[in-house]
């Protein structure tokens, strides 16, 4: 595997990106098609007779079109992640590889919302910079914060 590839600028890994999950999109695209071939819209309303919940079917739709949008076709660094992510411009504008070649990391408040949702992300700068993003991928920690809270669950 290219790893350094895989190694987004902020220190993310982005096979563990929800939004690169090829799996989730490719399913989300073939329900929403099967449900349109079906006319489920047509369906629900006639459940949604007996069963309320089916009065909620166009914001199933809704929810399920928000979740294909999220789709990410290509690693941040060669391309993918936000439109507009000034931790992707201030590492560029820096000629760095990456915010683990950054002295001032520890105290950026642009990796701030990124610490909240990836617990491990200092970790990983930590090992990126050690390692280098060529090498570093397999000792990598859980990538969202719910992954973590279930784990320390499971463990407790
Ligand atoms: S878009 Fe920004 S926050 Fe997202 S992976 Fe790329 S560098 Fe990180
Ligand atoms: S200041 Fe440093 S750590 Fe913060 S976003 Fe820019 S390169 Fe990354």
């Amino acid at each position: 595997m290219n790893e350094k590839k895989f190694t987004a600028w902020c220190g993310l890994c982005c096979i563990d990106c929800i939004p690169s999950n090829k799996d989730l999109f490719n399913l989300a695209h073939k329900l929403e098609e099967k449900l349109s071939y079906l006319q489920f819209d047509e369906y629900a309303k006639l459940k949604a007779e007996k069963n309320p919940a089916f009065e909620d079917y166009p914001v199933f739709i809704k929810v399920l079109k928000e979740i294909k949008s999220l789709k990410c076709s290509m690693p941040c660094r060669e391309g993918g992640g936000k439109p507009v992510c000034e931790i992707r411009n201030c590492v560029q504008d820096k000629g760095y590889l990456g915010c683990w070649e950054c002295g001032d990391r520890r105290s950026c408040t642009k990796l701030d919302y990124l610490r909240s949702v990836h617990p491990s992300l200092d970790y990983h700068l930590d090992l990126i910079g050690k390692y280098g993003p060529e090498n570093w991928i397999s000792k990598r920690g859980i990538h969202y914060r719910w992954q973590k809270e279930s784990a320390e669950k499971t463990k407790s």
